[in-house]
C-alpha cells in the first residue's frame, strides 16, 4: 500500500484555521481592529456594509508596515510579536498567534495598504483566498487600512451559517465596544452603510464608557479600584437600583483583553448578593492587571478566555474590592462620583513596560468631598465598617439642628417634652419617616428598613447564637399540610436559633411554644403560614443560602405593615438600628430603602425659572 498522508496546502492550512479564528464577521472585525491597536493607533475607524458580508474594512494611524512585512502578514505563523516559547508569557499585545491575517486571508477578498512613517509610498497588496493576486507601490496615509470583502465567499457552509443582519450587526458592534473599552486613550469610530453608529474621542475611563453605553450610565457607575501584588483591579460597578434583568453590561478586561469568566464574574455577582435579587444581573466594568506571567491566554483560539495561576486569590480580591465600593457608595447613596478624572488611565506608550496602574490619588475617598460630610467621619475613611459611625456622625449635627425644625414637625404631634431626644421624626402616610440628616433630609421606607434590620438580626443569630424567644402564655397548635409540617422539621433547628419554640410536631400540625421577641403581636398560626409561604416563594425565584432566604422570609413575615401606625420612639428607633446594618441602603430583596434629598440640590430647584 502507498503512503497515503501528505502536508496539505497552506491554502487548505488555513481555512482550517480559519474556522476556528474567524467565525463570523465580527470575528475578523475583532482581529483587525486589535492589530491596529498593536500597531500603536491613536485613530481607528471600522467600515462596514452589510452586517460585514459586504465590507469590513478598519483604518488605522499605527505603524504601518513595509513591502515584504506586509506580504508576510499573510503567511500562517508569521508574526511580529512573539519569537521564542517563553515569550508567551510576557505577552503584552493582543495578538501573538500570527493567525489571523492569514485566516482571514484564506476566506475573503483581502485589500490591504500600508505605509511606514517614514516612506513617503505605501504599498497595496491584494489577496484571494489565500493567493496573493498583486502587491505594488501606492500612495497612502501612514498607518495601514485593510479591506475584507466577501467574507466566507469559498466556504459556502460558513456563509449560509450566517445570522441576519442584524444580528451579524450586533456581534460586530460587541467586539467593537469590547475594543473601545480598554482604550480610552484611542479614538475610534464605526460606520454602517454610510450611517455613523460611533465616534468616540480619546477620554478618561469613565467618560469612554458613558460614551459607548450612554449618558444615561454616567450616574450608574461606582468607581472600583484596589490594588494588590497579584492582581490590581479598577474600574466601574453599576449601583445595585440599576441591575438589570436581563443580561446587561458585564466586561471583565484582563491586561486590556477582554475576556470571560464564569468563575470571576461569580465573584462579582456574590458581591452583590442581598443587594439585588437572584435573578437580576450586576453591571460591571472591572480591569484587571496581573503579571503576563501569572496568566496563560493561550487556551483558546479567540483569546477570550484565560487561565489564572492564582485564580482564588483574585476571586477573593475581586470580591472584596466590589464589596467595598458598594459600602463607600451605599454611605451616602446620593454622593454623587462623577469624579470625572479619579479613574483616568494615563495612555501608556505602546510596547512600553504596564507596571501596576496608576491613578492620580490612590487614596481616594469619595467622603473627602469639602462639605458633604462631617470632616471626622471623613477623616476616619469609609470603609463599610464604618456605616454605623458615618451616619452617627450625621445625627449628631441633626440634634443640634433639631431646635430649629422641631417645632414645625411637632406642631400637631406630642407635646415636645414627652418626646425622647434624638432627630425628629415625621410619619408620611404611615408609610415613611421623614428625618433630617445634615446636608439635607431623607425618606426612610419604613417596611423596607425595618426588613433590612430584622434580616441581618435574623442571619446573625442563625451564625452565632440562638435569638430570644419569647415563651408564650398559652402553646398554640397550627394546622399545616403534611408537606409544610416536613417543611417545619427540616428547619427545625435554624428556626429554634431564630426564636422559635416548636414541639409536637404530628400529623397535620406542630405546636408552637414560643416566637421571635419581635413577632409576639402576630398569631401563631398567620405567623408560620407567613414566613412558610415567603420561603417558598423565594426557594423558586432565588437560589440562595437556605439560611439567608429562611432570614429574608422571617424578615418579610414579621416586618411592619404599610399603614400601621408607629410612636415617634418607634420611629427613632427603627432608624437607628437601620443605621446599624451593614447595609442600610436595600432592603433584603434589593429594594431601595433610603431616598436622600440634599439642600444644596432643592436650593437649586427653587433657583431655575
Ligand atoms: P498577530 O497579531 O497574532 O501577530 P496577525 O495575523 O493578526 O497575527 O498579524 C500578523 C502580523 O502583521 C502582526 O504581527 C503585525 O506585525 C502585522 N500587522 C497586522 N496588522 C497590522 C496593522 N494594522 N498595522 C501594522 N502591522 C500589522
Ligand atoms: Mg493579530
Amino acid at each position: 500500500m502507498p503512503d497515503i498522508i501528505h502536508l496539505l496546502p497552506d491554502s487548505v492550512a488555513n481555512q482550517i484555521a480559519a474556522g476556528e479564528v474567524i467565525q463570523r464577521p465580527a470575528s475578523a472585525v475583532k482581529e483587525l481592529m486589535e492589530n491596529a491597536i498593536d500597531a500603536g493607533a491613536q485613530t481607528v475607524n471600522l467600515v462596514i456594509k452589510d452586517a460585514g458580508k459586504t465590507l469590513i474594512r478598519v483604518i488605522d494611524d499605527g505603524c504601518g508596515m513595509s513591502d515584504t512585512d506586509a506580504r508576510l502578514s499573510f503567511e500562517r505563523h508569521a508574526t511580529s510579536k512573539i519569537s521564542k516559547a517563553e515569550e508567551l508569557w510576557h505577552i503584552r499585545t493582543k495578538g501573538f498567534r500570527g493567525e489571523a491575517l492569514a485566516s482571514i486571508a484564506a476566506i475573503a477578498h483581502v485589500e490591504m495598504k500600508s505605509r511606514l512613517r517614514e516612506n513617503e509610498l505605501g504599498t497595496r497588496l491584494i489577496l484571494e483566498g489565500s493567493e496573493v493576486k498583486g502587491q505594488e507601490p501606492c500612495a497612502a496615509p501612514a498607518g495601514t487600512s485593510i479591506s475584507v470583502k466577501n467574507i466566507f465567499f469559498n466556504t459556502p457552509a460558513r456563509r449560509n451559517f450566517l445570522k441576519s443582519d442584524a444580528v451579524e450587526m450586533r456581534h460586530i458592534v460587541e467586539e467593537f465596544e469590547r475594543v473601545a473599552l480598554v482604550h480610552p486613550d484611542v479614538e475610534f469610530t464605526m460606520h454602517h452603510n454610510d450611517n455613523e453608529l460611533f465616534a468616540i474621542r480619546a477620554s478618561s475611563l469613565r467618560q469612554r464608557v458613558v460614551n459607548v453605553f450612554g449618558a444615561r450610565f454616567n450616574e450608574r457607575l461606582v468607581p472600583v479600584k484596589e490594588a494588590t501584588d497579584i492582581v490590581s483591579v479598577k474600574g466601574f460597578i453599576g449601583k445595585p437600583e440599576f441591575a438589570k434583568k436581563t443580561r446587561g453590561e458585564q466586561y471583565f478586561f484582563v491586561n486590556d483583553r477582554f475576556i470571560k469568566n464564569g468563575y470571576l464574574h461569580h465573584a462579582v455577582k456574590s458581591a452583590f448578593e442581598d443587594l439585588i435579587s437572584r435573578d437580576a444581573h450586576p453591571t460591571y466594568f472591572l480591569y484587571l492587571k496581573v503579571d503576563p506571567e501569572a496568566i496563560d491566554v493561550n487556551i483558546h483560539p479567540t483569546k477570550t478566555e484565560v487561565k489564572f495561576a492564582e485564580e482564588r486569590a483574585i476571586y477573593a480580591i475581586i470580591r472584596s474590592s466590589v464589596r467595598n465600593s458598594l459600602g463607600k457608595y451605599n454611605i451616602a447613596p446620593s454622593l454623587d462620583f462623577d469624579q470625572e478624572d479619579v479613574m483616568n488611565i494615563p495612555p501608556a506608550p505602546q510596547n512600553a513596560t504596564i507596571g501596576a496602574p496608576k491613578t492620580k490619588d490612590l487614596n481616594f475617598n469619595p467622603f473627602e468631598q469639602e462639605g458633604r460630610v462631617p470632616a471626622a467621619t471623613a477623616a476616619r475613611g469609609g470603609g463599610t465598617a464604618n456605616w454605623s459611625r458615618n451616619w452617627e456622625e450625621l445625627y449628631k449635627v441633626t440634634e443640634k439642628q433639631r431646635e430649629e425644625t422641631a417645632p414645625m414637625f411637632d406642631a400637631d404631634t406630642e407635646p415636645k417634652d414627652t418626646t425622647p431626644v434624638g432627630p425628629t421624626m415625621l410619619d408620611l402616610q404611615r408609610k415613611y419617616i421623614l428625618t433630617r440628616i445634615r446636608s439635607g433630609f431623607i425618606l426612610v421606607h419604613r417596611r423596607r428598613a425595618h426588613e433590612r434590620v430584622l434580616y441581618e438580626k435574623a442571619l446573625a443569630s442563625l451564625e452565632n447564637r440562638a435569638g430570644l424567644s419569647q415563651q408564650n402564655l398559652f402553646p398554640q397548635t397550627v394546622e399545616l399540610g403534611a408537606s409544610d409540617c416536613a417543611l417545619i422539621e427540616d428547619l427545625h433547628e435554624d428556626l429554634h436559633r431564630l426564636g422559635f419554640n416548636i414541639d409536637g410536631f404530628g400529623s397535620g400540625s406542630i405546636v408552637v411554644n414560643g416566637v421571635p421577641a419581635e413577632a409576639t403581636d402576630m398569631s401563631a398560626q398567620s405567623l408560620v403560614e407567613n414566613l412558610l409561604e415567603q420561603y417558598k416563594n423565594s426557594s423558586d425565584r432565588m437560589r440562595s443560602d437556605h439560611r439567608e432566604k429562611l432570614a429574608r422570609s422571617l424578615a418579610a413575615s414579621t416586618a411592619i405593615r404599610d399603614g400601621q401606625s408607629m410612636a415617634e420612639v418607634e420611629m427613632t428607633d427603627l432608624i437607628d438600628r437601620l443605621f446599624a446594618c451593614s447595609q442600610p441602603s436595600l432592603s433584603p430583596t434589593g429594594k431601595p430603602i433610603i431616598l436622600t434629598f440634599d439642600m444644596d440640590d432643592i436650593d437649586k430647584k427653587f433657583k431655575v425659572q
